[in-house]
C-alpha cells in the first residue's frame, strides 16, 4: 500500500516537472516569435522571409556571418579535411 503512494508521488513530481519543462521551452519558443508585417502570420526571429506569404522579414535573431570569417573557417575545414583524407591514404598504404 504504502508502496503504492510512494510510486504515485514520484510519478506526479516526475510529470509536474516534465509540466514546467515544456512550459520553460514553449516560452523560449515565444520569445523569437514575431508577426509578419505583411500578413500578421508568426514567423521565427531568424527567418529572413515569412513562411506564410514569402514577405521579406528582417531576421534580427539571426546575423550572417561575415566574409572573413566564413573564408577562414572554410580554410580550416579544408586543412582539416585534407590532413584526414592524407592520414587515411597513408595508413591504407603501409598497414
Ligand atoms: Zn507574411
Amino acid at each position: 500500500m504504502e508502496k503504492e503512494q510512494r510510486r504515485a508521488q514520484r510519478q506526479a513530481r516526475r510529470q509536474a516537472r516534465d509540466e514546467a519543462r515544456a512550459k520553460r521551452q514553449y516560452e523560449r519558443l515565444r520569445s523569437h516569435v514575431v508577426n509578419c508585417p505583411e500578413c500578421g502570420a508568426e514567423a521565427l526571429d531568424h527567418m529572413t522571409e515569412c513562411p506564410k506569404c514569402g514577405a521579406a522579414l528582417t531576421p534580427s535573431g539571426y546575423k550572417p556571418m561575415n566574409e572573413k570569417t566564413k573564408k577562414t573557417l572554410r580554410a580550416v575545414a579544408f586543412a582539416a579535411g585534407a590532413v584526414i583524407v592524407v592520414a587515411a591514404v597513408v595508413i591504407f598504404m603501409f598497414c
